[in-house]
């Protein structure tokens, strides 16, 4: 049986309704799954009741009847101590009983004419089930705020439409209302409550008689199942036109993302989801509306879940290389190879070469990123040792540092592991930080960095310019490099003044904190020369060299020893 509750001996059912057409439909549903009494009237149900008190699970109780009608068998069930536990189930034509049959204690609604009899059994079994156990839950199917039905009962009649209906081309759709809780705190809960009744009103209005359904979810998430349309710009300035009266200027603002249905997407829970995630993209876009869920999204969706699942594998299979790049000096009489920075590559069984891009982000989000990390920094670790024992001199090398690796409580244990395990001193192993990080929450970040400079390390804050620093803040940043971000050499390119100012304001912020700075994405001589002109220090970049595989890094250092030789 398709809703079989889990309880194994049969439950005694009392089935009140005055329509012999009724109690025959209710025989016909439940009579395989439970025992059943029947009762024409309230009367004969209170009877029944008092008789079985110990034995019955529930009632199923018509509203509208002869001699005594289901509000008084509600009051009177509610008034007695012995009965009260007994749970009823209210079978009703009129949406208008529903609030006052709950204020009875009426456990759920069986609406009539009857739903599907599987809905029915579902009902009875949950009832049943809650009414002996453990969760009372007072579930309700409309949430009284706004009309709409809540969660479950949302997607059970979405179900149904896609049972009945399966030709019917459905949209997911998930509203949503921009920043919320600040409409809340700034103008009051009631104030926050009224807006949800208003889009509950507008979306029972346009979803009325269309064959959609509207529910609200959490807070201020609201789903529509509704056929596909090609816009939804009537639908939601009917939704706008209602908020504005009573917003005024203060204009409420709705996001909004649609799921159609698509080849691969998954059943109607997932639609749903993915019209949530649309919606979740348009945080803080106020340039549009309405995101939809398409293909694309799905292949890339698709495409990432890929990946995390495969991360475990390849770090087994060592499909993890850490490349190295260079960075020179140039204030010299030549350049001159100082240090490396490690970033790791991907090489993936299936999918070739992947760069960071499209991974260290996603890893980032669900922590993955400490793995990747330990193993690039292991790895360095162990080829700077590698080098120092070849060549006799050592190469210091930089290793990024994520968000997540600056609040592990276990940082400075695993790095002074690797630095001991590699015969190494904390000057050997370098730390790049981003910009970024630190405008997260400086106070905690700065004196993480400082403990860490303490041991010895020294740490470059990379992608400089690129975040928000404070000036006041940078004064006071415990750092040894700056690492000025990309973007600053690569607008030069385009031959503006103001670009090139941009870079000597940087190269003063450092010499003020008497820190090197290392100008990153170095493509051209010209590039170079600029800044050498400038007084920088260092240079990252193609120019040089691209990230090389550590056997085409050790050429580098042989030159390098070959020129220092030469110069004697
Ligand atoms: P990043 O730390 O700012 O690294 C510099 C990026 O600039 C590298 O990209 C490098 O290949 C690229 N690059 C260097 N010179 C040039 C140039 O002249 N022109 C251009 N257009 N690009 C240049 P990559 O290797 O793709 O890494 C991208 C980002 O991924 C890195 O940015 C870093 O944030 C992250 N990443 C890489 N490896 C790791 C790692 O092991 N751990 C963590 N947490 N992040 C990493
Ligand atoms: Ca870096
Ligand atoms: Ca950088």
């Amino acid at each position: 049986m398709a809703y079989s509750n889990g309880i194994n001996t049969r439950r005694l059912v009392l089935v009140v309704d005055d329509q012999e057409i009724n109690r025959e439909l209710l025989e016909m549903f439940l009579s395989d799954d439970y025992d059943l009494l029947f009762a024409e009237n309230g009367q004969q149900a209170m009877e029944l009741i008092r008789a079985h008190q110990d034995m019955l699970s529930i009632v199923l109780l018509d509203l509208m009847m002869p001699v005594m009608d289901g509000f008084q068998v509600l009051a009177a069930v509610h008034a007695d101590e012995a009965l009260r536990r007994i749970p009823i189930i209210v079978l009703t034509a009129e949406r208008a009983a529903e609030l006052r049959a709950l204020q009875l204690g009426a456990a759920d609604f069986i609406t009539k004419p009857f739903d599907m009899h599987e809905i029915i059994l579902a009902r009875v079994a949950r009832i049943i089930e809650l009414s002996e156990g453990r969760t009372i839950i007072q579930a309700a199917e409309r949430d009284e705020l706004t009309g709409l039905y809540t969660g479950n009962f949302f997607f059970q009649y979405a179900e149904r439409i896609n049972r009945y209906h399966p030709d019917w081309d459905m949209d997911a759709v998930v509203l949503n209302i921009e920043r919320f809780h600040l409409v809340n705190d700034l103008y009051g809960r009631d104030f926050g409550d009224r807006v949800l009744g208003l889009i509950g009103e507008a979306i029972l209005d346009q979803t009325n008689g269309v064959g959609a359904i509207g529910g609200r979810m959490e807070a201020d998430q609201f789903c529509v199942y509704i056929r596909h349309a090609e816009s939804y710009q009537e639908l939601l300035e009917a939704l706008q036109s209602r908020l504005a009266s009573i917003s005024g200027n203060s204009r409420i603002r709705l996001r909004t993302g649609v799921c159609p249905r698509l080849e691969g997407i998954g059943d109607l829970q997932s639609q749903f989801d993915k019209a949530k995630i649309a919606c979740n993209m348009l945080r803080g876009n106020f340039s549009r509306d309405v995101m939809y869920y398409d293909m694309e999204m799905h292949r890339k969706e698709v495409f990432s879940e890929g990946l995390v699942n495969d991360i475990h594998r390849a770090v087994e299979e060592r499909q993890f290389q850490v490349y190295f790049q260079p960075k020179y000096g140039i204030q010299g009489p030549r350049p001159a190879l100082r240090s490396a920075e490690a970033l790791i590559r991907w090489k993936h069984p299936d999918h070739g070469m992947i760069s960071p891009g499209a991974f260290i982000p996603l890893f980032e989000q669900n922590g993955l990123i400490q793995m990747v990390d330990e193993y690039v920094w292991a790895e360095t670790a162990r080829q700077i040792a590698a080098w120092k024992a070849e060549y006799g001199f050592t190469l210091p090398v930089s290793v990024n540092l994520s968000r997540v690796d600056v609040y592990d409580p276990a940082l400075e244990e695993k790095l002074l592991g690797l630095v001991e395990t590699n015969g190494l001193t904390t000057h050997e192993l370098k730390l790049e930080v981003t910009e970024s990080a630190y405008t997260d929450d400086p106070e905690q970040l700065v004196a993480r960095v400082q403990h860490l400079r303490d041991l010895g390390f020294q740490i470059e804050m990379d992608d400089f310019g690129s975040g928000y620093s404070s000036l006041n803040m940078i004064s006071t940043l415990p750092i040894d490099v700056l690492k000025m971000d990309m973007k600053f050499i690569q607008n030069v390119k385009k031959g503006n003044e103001k670009d090139f100012k941009l870079i000597e304001l940087v190269l003063d912020i450092a010499e003020f904190l008497h820190v090197p700075v290392v100008a990153e994405g170095v493509e051209t001589a010209e590039q170079c020369e600029m800044l050498r002109q400038a007084g920088c220090s260092l240079v990252q970049g193609y120019y040089f060299s691209r990230p090389i595989p550590p056997a085409e890094f050790a050429r580098l250092i042989e030159k390098e020893l070959n020129d220092m030789k030469l110069e004697g």
